[in-house]
């Protein structure tokens, strides 16, 4: 075993500053202190380098102490003291002023040496841990930042006045704003993480899902970009109007979608408000001239191009200016009003109604009929329905006022004329009007004047007919053939008649229609049905006649008042006739109309015990289907096929259809129009079930039917 050699001075020098070199090229700088004072008894030489002050300096009092950086030497001390009067090694970081002014980080590691219990001295390890500290806090203060900046961000969404939503990329809600709150009506937690196509009604709704599939499968976004307006749905179902814009981003490669959703329902009431303030009367709310010339030169156009005519009515108040006058234009702007609502009234959908200023108004009437009379007589009634209307009496403020219109119309259709040509002419056409003594209607054409004054004059007389009983009923005789060939009266069809003062007895072809365009059909409807009971009850007393019953025609537009059936039933209370000899007949063309409405009233009235008769069969289009739900009792054989029975084989085979449908539907077949023995074989061999026309009677006064008994 070689001995260990014993260590000579001069190498235990060498040795001793190896380790002073050692730790003096480190980073670090090691110390010793007095554990009482901390003042210095060692310091290697790295702390000139690292810190500026010389090895001297160090070792003065308190120097350590008088180092630190103010703001840190209180708690610094306390805590050293502190750990060593507990004989504790520690460690802790402080600022210490470097020579040069800097401020350093120190990190200090202390152990405390210990003599007789008692801690004698303090040895430890500074570092200098600046660098890391100050990359420590820009990271504290970066987060502080990012913090900051999200906060921020929030702050802005929640303060926009638009709503902000982010969906996922299926579709699924991320974030949703206050402003998003607000507008849909839903609290952020309601929504989050639903699919965002609940604020969407149809069909916004699926069209939604559709574009997300669509970007699923193509990765092509169609509704990025420019804002589109949609409909949104709030929370309690309501809708609004909402302009929508999105963006797409991407997050750790998954797409977000922002949408930016703005209500814009004040906008949209906004631009409504200028649109009516540029285009409409703001007294009456109707079309100002503006609109009306545009819709005039549009309805120019349009006729060019269908061969229907249009209608342009002007129309002007008669003595206007005196109420004006007399009761103030608040008064007369009453009746301005009243007359618009009016005027409204009377006219379809499709026309137009506008006032060009002070008491003058103009009526548009559109698609008319491709002949000008027609076309003619079409705005005759509409003018003859106004004059009714403005005519009746308006009560304003208190005052009851009559007040009547004078109205010009033109008929156009030809796209050479100019707007101002049919303006012009239908304003001559109103001078005339009132010329002709106001409260009246003329039509620029001459021939045209000529009919309608006819119609007017027609219509007029009727009003007048009615007031002066001119109207008569004749009844005409239905009958059964009995099972010994003999013809057996079993009632009649009444058929009105007007016996006018100067003309003679009008057969009702010629005013039938015209009752019905003015509605005076009305009122004479009425009367016939009165009429009529009246006629049953006389029957009833005497006994040949008691059990006859009376077909009474009643007209599309009777029929179809609300109040129909109370008429009916008034009459048969009012005359005390027997409801069962009753028969309404209509007929086929009405059932174009409502047919819910018409089976409901039918009911109605066959609950009262009236029967039903489907009158001029064969000449409309009642599907089966349709026949099949009405409660009828009768099918009458239009008198078109009856006529022509024995030379057109066409004819035969319809009349012989009907008796065999009405039969398959349980009715009873009755023929009109029976003008000979043949055609009443012949119907009766096809099974027919009873029969009317000349050969039978031809229709006649009450008094004449007592040779059937
Ligand atoms: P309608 O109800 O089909 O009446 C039958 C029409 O045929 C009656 O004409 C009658 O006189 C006529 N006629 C009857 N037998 C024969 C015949 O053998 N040969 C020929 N060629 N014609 C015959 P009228 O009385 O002129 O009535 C015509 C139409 O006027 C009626 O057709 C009916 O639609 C309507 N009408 C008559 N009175 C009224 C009524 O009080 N109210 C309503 N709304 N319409 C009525
Ligand atoms: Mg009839
Ligand atoms: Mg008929």
């Amino acid at each position: 075993m070689t001995p260990h050699p014993v260590p000579t001075a001069s190498a235990l020098l060498a040795e001793d500053q190896r380790l002073r070199d050692l730790v003096d090229s480190t980073d670090g700088i090691i110390w010793e202190a007095d554990a009482l004072t901390f003042t210095n008894t060692f310091i290697s030489k790295s702390a000139e380098r690292l810190l500026g002050y010389t090895v001297q300096e160090w070792m003065e009092p308190d120097f350590w102490k008088n180092h630190i950086y103010p703001p840190d030497r209180e708690q610094a001390i306390a805590y050293a003291t502190a750990q060593t009067a507990r004989l504790q090694n520690h460690a802790f970081e402080y600022r210490f002023m470097a020579k040069d002014g800097r401020l350093v980080w120190l990190h200090d590691s202390t152990k405390v040496v210990i003599e007789n219990g008692k801690p004698r001295w303090l040895r430890g390890f500074l570092l200098d841990i600046t660098q890391h500290k100050l990359a420590e806090q820009q990271r504290i203060e970066g987060q502080a930042a990012l913090r900051e900046a999200a906060l921020h961000t929030q702050t802005i969404l929640d303060h926009m006045v638009d709503g902000v939503i982010t969906i996922d990329a299926k579709g699924r809600m991320e974030s949703f704003n206050k402003a998003a709150s607000r507008m849909f009506g839903y609290a952020p937690e309601e929504v989050l993480g639903r699919n965002v196509n609940m604020l969407m009604p149809e069909p916004h709704h699926s069209q939604h899902d559709g574009y997300l599939q669509h970007y699923h499968m193509t990765g092509e976004a169609r509704v990025m970009g420019a804002p589109r307006e949609v409909e949104g749905r709030r929370r309690d179902g309501s809708l609004f109007p909402m302009s929508l814009s999105i963006s797409k981003i991407a997050r750790g490669g998954q797409p977000i979608f922002i949408g930016l959703v703005r209500d814009v329902t004040e906008r949209r009431q906004y631009e409504d408000e200028i649109r009516r303030l540029a285009f409409y009367d703001p007294l009456t709310g109707l079309a100002n001239r503006r609109l009306l010339m545009d819709r005039l030169k549009h309805a120019i156009v349009t006729s060019d191009r269908s061969g229907q005519h249009g209608a342009l009515m002007f129309l002007d108040l008669d003595h206007f200016k005196l109420l004006n006058d007399s009761l103030g234009h608040d008064v007369g702007d009453l009746l301005l009003q009243q007359v618009a609502a009016r005027l409204q009234s009377c006219v379809r959908e499709v026309d137009s109604v506008a006032r060009l200023g002070g008491d003058e108004f103009v009526v548009l009437l559109e698609g008319l009929s491709p002949f000008p009379h027609e076309a003619a007589a079409q705005s005759e009634v509409i003018a003859l329905k106004i004059l009714d209307a403005l005519g009746q009496a308006y009560t304003l403020r208190q005052h009851n006022h009559s007040s009547t219109p004078s109205i010009g119309i033109v008929l156009f259709m030809h796209g050479h004329e100019t707007m101002d040509d049919v303006l012009k002419k239908a304003d001559v056409a109103m001078y005339q009007a009132k010329a002709a003594g106001r409260n009246t209607v003329r039509f620029f054409d001459p021939a045209m004047q000529a009919t309608a004054s006819a119609h007017a004059e027609l219509a007029k007389d009727m009003r007048h007919g009615l007031v002066k009983d001119e109207f008569v009923l004749h009844y005409q005789i239905q009958v059964q053939i009995n099972e010994h060939g003999a013809t057996v009266p079993t009632g009649a069809e009444a058929l009105v008649r007007w016996n006018h003062p100067t003309r003679g007895l009008v057969p009702p072809a010629e005013f039938i229609p015209l009752a019905e365009e003015t509605h005076i059909i009305l009122p004479l409807g009425q009367w016939v049905l009165e009429a009529a009971c009246a006629q049953l009850v006389a029957w009833s007393q005497v006994p040949a006649t008691a059990q006859w019953t009376m077909a009474v025609n009643v007209s599309a537009s009777q029929f179809s008042q609300p109040d129909f059936v109370a008429h009916v039933a008034n009459a048969l209370r009012k005359t005390g006739a027997n409801a069962h000899l009753l028969k309404l007949e209509i007929t086929e063309s009405m059932l174009m109309d409502d047919v819910e409405d018409i089976i409901d009233k039918m009911g109605a009235i066959k609950a009262h015990g009236v029967r039903m008769s489907l009158d001029d069969f064969g000449t409309g289009y009642s599907s089966l289907s349709c026949l099949k739900r009405l409660p009828l009792d009768q099918l009458k054989i239009d008198q078109s096929f009856v006529r022509d029975l024995l030379t057109d084989p066409n004819d035969a085979i319809i009349a012989r259809t009907v008796v065999a449908l009405g039969h398959s539907l349980g009715l009873k077949v009755i023929a009109e129009g029976v003008e000979s023995a043949e055609q009443r074989d012949m119907l009766a061999g096809m099974g027919c079930d009873a029969f009317q026309g000349y050969y039978f009677g031809r229709p006649m006064p009450a008094s004449e039917l007592a040779r059937f008994c």
